[in-house]
């Protein structure tokens, strides 16, 4: 793969990338930040908000803008689609492709890049909890 110019895989984004890619969860930079403390005990918070971007624009992570709450980090670089819980703001990965025939599409004369299209609901352990029948 070829970088952009002058963006280098440094140990520290290598640490944060290895981190993103061994989890499914989508994490926030909070989360990550934990993640990578342990191998990096030294890392602070804002450098690791700093490889996010870095990684995003690199093109080998990629941000995700679902609405609502923290952003959150794929590890996974490829458009695919989204689910998100309503209650607690997971995200997974969902498999389904939409197809979308985008050149016979009018756009309002935009030039379409790209589309992103996600779902939303409850996911299994709120549905437990909303349910009220847990004894916890
Ligand atoms: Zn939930
Ligand atoms: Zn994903």
């Amino acid at each position: 793969m070829k970088l952009p110019k002058g963006k280098r895989l440094t140990k520290q984004r290598k640490v944060i990338l290895e981190a993103l890619k061994g989890v499914k969860t989508h994490p926030t930079a909070d989360e990550v930040y934990d993640m990578v403390r342990k191998s990096l005990p030294k890392i602070s918070l804002g450098t690791v908000y700093r490889n996010l971007d870095i990684l995003c624009e690199m093109g080998l992570i990629q941000k995700l803008d679902i609405a609502g709450r923290q952003k959150r980090f794929d590890g996974n670089p490829k458009p695919h689609c989204h689910v998100r819980c309503i209650e607690c703001g997971r995200v997974c990965d969902v498999d389904y492709e939409p197809s979308i025939e985008l050149k016979s599409k009018n756009f309002s004369g935009f030039k379409v890049l790209g589309y992103s299209f996600d779902f939303f609901g409850i996911c299994p352990e709120c549905q437990l909890a909303l349910d009220g029948d847990s004894d916890m």
